[in-house]
């Protein structure tokens, strides 16, 4: 796939796009022989996905939700008012993994790129997340650079244990896999990888399909409006995206209010977060260590010292 092709693609109109999605998800059943399964967050993204599966395509694929234990209150009740939802848990809590691994800041591939750049013994991929490969892909940004020197660790992990892994589980019990509802739009990675395969992957265990790869958040809305889609109510109150209530990948992009929400509607669950520590470090300090604009931060893209 191309760039291009990607661009003209989201060009299409909404029934192109329902269409086209359609046709990735029967493609994919045909392929793995029905055995799938609809990657669920409770989100409107995934809603999506599980309303056109559900009304064009089959209505027997079963879908599956990880209740990490992060979610926003509203988005689990959402869930737990689904039809037919499996739900699944993580073997460990997002506390422990933050003391053992660190925060995941600004973005999943930024934190692995630190993390390693901080703890790996191949000297290679040290000079590789510092400087870069031979054409000049695969390092920290500059920007972020000073975060190898921080006195708390950065790290991804926690979405290999919070949702890699309990998917990944569940994949092996059942021999299901997975179509999920992310857009290629969405992040440099999920591009990457749609450039790479295009809307369906079969490659033994990252095999999977994801038939909303060329929508754009716009689509969203205007097939929930077109078909009347129950959606969860945390989005009227101004989220733009559930998920983990306190990840903050992105969360450094100017104009980003996730936290000033968390503190405004969920004080009590905004102020645990905070005391989440690594190294002794709480997150709040992470975050202002980092610059970041939150309620408790310094509103200036400073460094405090430790
Ligand atoms: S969404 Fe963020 S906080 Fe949640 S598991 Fe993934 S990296 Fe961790």
């Amino acid at each position: 796939m191309t760039y291009n092709e990607l661009i003209y693609r989201q060009g299409w109109t909404l029934e192109q796009k329902i269409d086209h999605s359609v046709g990735v998800v029967s493609a994919f059943l045909e392929k793995t022989d029905r055995k799938a399964y609809i990657s669920y967050s409770g989100g409107k993204d995934s809603g999506v996905m599980l309303d056109i599966i559900r009304r064009f395509v089959d209505n027997a694929i079963p879908e599956v939700f990880s209740n990490t234990g992060n979610e926003y209150p509203e988005v689990v009740k959402f869930v737990r008012e689904t039809d037919n939802v499996i739900v699944i848990h993580p073997e460990i809590h997002i506390k422990q993994l933050i003391e053992k691994y660190g925060f995941p800041l600004i973005s999943k591939e930024q934190s692995q790129y630190i993390r390693q750049a901080k703890h790996t013994n191949s000297e290679k991929l040290r000079n590789i997340r510092l400087n870069g490969s031979i054409n000049g892909i695969g390092k920290i940004a500059e920007r972020w650079k000073f975060l190898i020197n921080a006195p708390f660790d950065v790290s991804e992990k926690c979405c290999y244990f919070l949702k890699k892994k309990p998917f990944a589980k569940f994949q092996k019990q059942t021999g299901l896999f997975p179509i999920i509802g992310t857009m290629a739009g969405e992040s440099r990675l999920r591009l990457q990888k749609w450039l790479q395969h295009g809307c369906n992957l079969f490659d033994m265990d990252k095999t999977a399909s994801y038939p909303l790869s060329i929508w754009t958040e716009s689509d969203i809305w205007a097939y929930i409006h077109r078909f009347n889609l129950p959606y969860s109510p945390i989005y009227d109150l101004g989220l733009r995206r559930t998920g983990c209530m306190f990840c903050s990948f992105g969360c450094h992009i100017k104009g980003d209010r996730r936290f000033y929400f968390l503190k405004e509607y969920k004080p009590k669950i905004y102020e645990h977060f905070m005391q989440m520590t690594n190294n002794g470090i709480t997150y709040k300090e992470a975050l202002r260590f980092c610059g970041i604009d939150f309620p408790d931060g310094m509103n200036k893209q400073i460094r405090i010292d430790f």
